[in-house]
């Protein structure tokens, strides 16, 4: 029988407060435009002059990825590839290279869902000004959206595109990843107990002294601040995608961020989805997943993988759970006085 992947992590409210010392305490920093969203750091730290250093790491390190991956930056190691990969293998570091590698495990784990070549078509939109492509202009790009047109070769660290129009954009993965590096910048700093979150990306290291921390998962008809539902989390991570994050509404249609690799259009089959698992870098790879599937068949492929669970709120406002969720306790029943970290996504 497969375990409850969720029970794992899912603490309930129980245990022994250990008693900190008189000089340590929780400290938070939350800062704007690193990779065009929120950045959020809240950690204990023993001494809080350690604390500000370490969170100081911690951005930097954000800043980097950003500078490395973002496709907005012309300079980026990622429009570099994009730029040259149609004419032939471009050298690319260690790091890129793992993450492209990454990119291509998840496309096959839902699907082709998860398609980093989506850019091929998804850079014709622009959600800020209203923009989106002609049918025309889809139907012409389309054929270069498949991931196996990235080919990567491990031995030379080389990226090669397998025909002219294929782009690449990590956005559906790189917050995620850039918290998990976050957070193994805080570890090596000797930090035991944080939450790091980019956008709609967290992750949490340790408990809050025999507590979980509260992570509250928005609604998606509602407010920023209007939490659906709290989940008590240890040592977990946790990303939510939502059709409300980058969107316009035209005719009826609303057009939004998540794009479905086989049509170029915006995947609008629920309204947010939301996965656990132990690292942000696999919750945001996944999250997209339920919006180009549909609740069903993405239900099916979370409950396929052992170390995820996942939240759909469906298209009709109801809301589904992952078979290790349903084992769990009720995700919402953190008491109200428990510190809740807000809902997650963009400012
Ligand atoms: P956020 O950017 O707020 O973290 P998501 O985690 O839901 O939001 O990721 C949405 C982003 O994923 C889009 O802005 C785009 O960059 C990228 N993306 C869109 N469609 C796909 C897809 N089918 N596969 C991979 N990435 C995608
Ligand atoms: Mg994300």
């Amino acid at each position: 029988m497969k375990p409850a992947p969720f029970a794992a992590y899912l603490v309930l409210i129980a245990g022994i407060a250990a008693v900190p010392a008189a000089h340590a305490e929780w400290v938070t920093r939350v800062t704007d435009g690193i990779m065009g969203t929120r950045i959020t750091v809240e950690l204990w730290a023993d001494d809080e002059a350690k604390a500000q250093p370490a969170i100081e790491a911690v951005l930097a390190e954000m800043r980097h990825i950003d500078e490395s991956m973002s496709t907005y930056k012309p300079t980026s190691e990622v429009s570099q590839v994009n730029a040259h990969a149609a004419d032939g293998p471009v050298h690319i570091s260690k790091e890129l290279f793992d993450l492209l590698t990454t990119a291509r495990e998840y496309s096959v784990l839902t699907d082709g869902a998860f398609d980093i070549t989506y850019a091929s078509v998804g850079y014709m939109y622009d959600f800020r000004k209203r923009i989106r492509p002609t049918e025309a202009e889809i139907d012409a790009a389309l054929p270069a959206v498949n991931y196996e047109h990235v080919l990567l070769d491990p031995a030379a660290q080389t990226v090669r595109f397998s025909q002219r129009g294929v782009r690449i954009d990590l956005g559906g993965i790189a917050k995620g990843y850039a918290v998990d590096r976050g957070i193994d910048v805080l570890k090596s700093s000797g930090i035991t107990r944080a939450f790091v979150s980019a956008g709609g990306d967290s992750r949490i290291i340790g408990d809050r002294f025999g507590k979980p921390w509260i992570v509250g998962v928005r609604d998606p008809r509602k407010g920023p601040g209007e939490a659906l539902l709290r989940i008590p989390l240890v040592d977990a991570a946790i990303s939510t995608s939502g059709d409300y994050e980058r969107f316009f509404d035209e005719g009826g249609v609303r057009y939004h961020h998540i794009i479905d690799p086989h049509t170029g259009h915006s995947a609008s089959k629920v309204r947010s989805a939301t996965v656990i698992a132990r690292t942000a870098t696999r919750t945001d790879g996944l999250s997209k997943t339920a919006f180009v599937l549909g609740p069903d068949k993405a239900m099916e492929i979370y409950n396929r993988i052992d170390d995820i669970d996942a939240i759909i709120v469906k298209l009709d406002g109801t809301v589904v759970y992952s078979r290790g969720m349903r084992r769990a306790a009720p995700a919402n029943a953190a008491p109200a006085a428990e510190p809740t970290q807000p809902p997650a996504g963009n400012p």
